[in-house]
C-alpha cells in the first residue's frame, strides 16, 4: 500500500491531513524528561509512569517502522449564547474519541490487509503526538506548545497509527512563529513560561479539566466565566485566520450545553449530569469538578440572582463543591456591598 493510498483512505474518512515518519526516539525525548523533572506535568502522574514509552514508540509496538500522524479539523462554527460558561472549543460537540477511534481502526484494518500490525491512540497512549505530529510536517510546534498547520490553524485533533509497515518519512515544516508573541501575551496565567515552554500547573485548560481538586485561589480570577478549558492561547494565533469550520457532521457543536444559564448546572445532580454529558468530553471534570468550575465562574460573573443556587451548592455532599460555592458567594457579596456570610456558616463547609 502506497503513501498516497493511504492518505485517500484517511480523506475518506474524514482526515484533513496525514502525514508519515519513522519510528524511532521521539524527536523531544530529552525535553520531556527535564519538563516532567520540573514538576511541570503537575499531577498527570501517568506521563511520568509512561514516559520511557513515550520517548520511543518502538516500545509502545514491537517492530514498528513508522508513526502515521492524522489530524481531523474541529473548527466549529457559532459561539456559546450570553450569560453561559466559556467551553472550549474541542468541547462544544461530541467526544472525538468516540468519533476518531473508529475511524482509525478502519484505516488500520486496511493497513492489516498490506500485512501490517497496528496499534492507533486518539489522545490517550503514551505517545507524543505533537512531537511526531512536527516531524512529519502536520504542522509546527507553535510557541504556545500546540501544533499549528498553515490551513487548519490550530483546530485539530492529533491521532496516530503506530505501524510496522515501513514508508518514506515526510519532511517537517519551517516554523512559522517568527517573532509572534500572541499566545504568550494572551495567556491569562502566564502558563506559556517562556516560547514553546507550558506550565501546566498554571494552565487554566488542566486546572478546569484534569486537575481534581480545589482551583488555587491565585488562578480563580483569571478562570473568568470559563468552565471547562480555555482557548486564549489558540483564538490569539494569527495563523487561525486562515482556518475554515470542519463539516464533520459528527464534530458539529451541540447547542444544548452552550445555551444553559451557568447558575441551571448547579442543580444537576450526578444522574441529571451524565445524561446532560453524556458523550461530552466535559463528563472527564466529573460532576465535582465541573459544578466546581461553575462555581468559580458564577464567583467571577454573577449576580445577586445567583445567589440562591450557590447557597445550595454550598450545602452539597461534596466538599470540593460546598468550599467553591462559599468563595463565590463571597466575592458576588463582596462586588455587590452585601454583607458577607456569617463566620459559622463560612467555616461550615471545609473542603475534605
Ligand atoms: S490554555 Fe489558557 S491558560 Fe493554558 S496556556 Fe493557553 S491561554 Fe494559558
Ligand atoms: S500566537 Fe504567534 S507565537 Fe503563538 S503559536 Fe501562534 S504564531 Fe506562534
Amino acid at each position: 500500500m502506497t503513501k498516497e493510498e493511504i492518505r485517500g483512505v484517511a480523506q475518506d474518512l474524514g482526515f484533513a491531513l496525514c502525514g508519515f515518519a519513522q519510528a524511532g526516539p521521539a524527536p523531544h525525548a530529552e525535553a520531556l524528561g527535564a519538563w516532567l523533572d520540573d514538576g511541570r506535568q503537575a499531577t498527570m502522574e501517568w506521563m511520568r509512569r509512561t514516559e520511557e514509552d513515550r520517548r520511543d514508540p518502538r516500545r509502545v509496538l514491537a517492530g514498528a517502522e513508522s508513526v502515521i500522524v492524522l489530524a481531523t479539523n474541529y473548527l466549529r462554527d457559532g459561539t456559546p449564547a450570553t450569560g453561559t460558561g466559556r467551553i472550549a472549543r474541542y468541547a462544544w460537540g461530541d467526544d472525538y474519541h468516540e468519533v476518531i477511534a473508529p475511524r482509525l481502526e478502519t484505516l488500520a484494518a486496511r493497513l492489516a490487509q498490506a500485512g501490517g500490525r497496528q496499534r492507533c491512540f486518539v489522545d490517550s497512549g503514551p505517545v507524543l503526538e505533537r512531537d511526531w505530529a512536527a516531524a512529519c510536517g502536520v504542522s509546527w510546534h507553535g510557541k504556545s506548545t500546540m501544533g499549528i498547520h498553515p490551513e487548519l490553524g490550530t483546530w485539530f485533533f492529533l491521532s496516530i497509527v503506530l505501524t510496522t509497515l515501513e514508508f518514506t518519512p515526510d519532511p517537517p515544516l519551517p516554523d512559522r512563529c517568527g517573532r509572534c508573541t500572541r499566545c504568550l501575551d494572551a495567556c491569562p496565567t502566564q502558563a506559556i513560561t517562556a516560547p514553546y515552554q507550558l506550565d501546566a500547573r498554571r494552565c487554566l485548560s488542566f486546572l478546569t479539566i484534569e486537575n481534581k481538586g480545589p482551583i488555587p485561589e491565585e488562578f480563580r480570577e483569571a478562570m473568568g466565566d470559563r468552565i471547562f478549558g480555555c482557548d486564549d492561547c489558540l483564538d490569539a494565533c494569527p495563523w487561525n485566520r486562515f482556518a475554515r469550520s470542519s463539516r464533520d457532521a459528527a464534530l458539529q457543536s451541540r447547542a444544548d450545553l452552550l445555551a444553559k444559564p451557568l447558575r441551571e448546572f448547579l442543580a444537576l445532580d450526578e444522574r441529571q449530569f451524565k445524561d446532560l454529558f453524556r458523550n461530552s468530553p466535559i463528563l472527564r471534570a466529573k460532576r465535582r469538578g465541573f459544578l466546581r468550575n461553575v462555581c468559580v465562574a458564577l464567583g467571577n460573573v454573577g449576580t445577586t440572582d445567583d445567589l440562591p443556587a450557590l447557597q445550595k451548592a454550598a450545602q452539597d455532599s461534596e466538599p470540593l463543591i460546598r468550599e467553591h460555592a462559599a468563595w463565590s458567594i463571597d466575592r458576588i457579596s463582596a462586588r455587590q456591598n452585601l454583607s458577607p456570610r456569617p463566620a459559622a456558616e463560612a467555616t461550615a463547609a471545609p473542603l475534605a
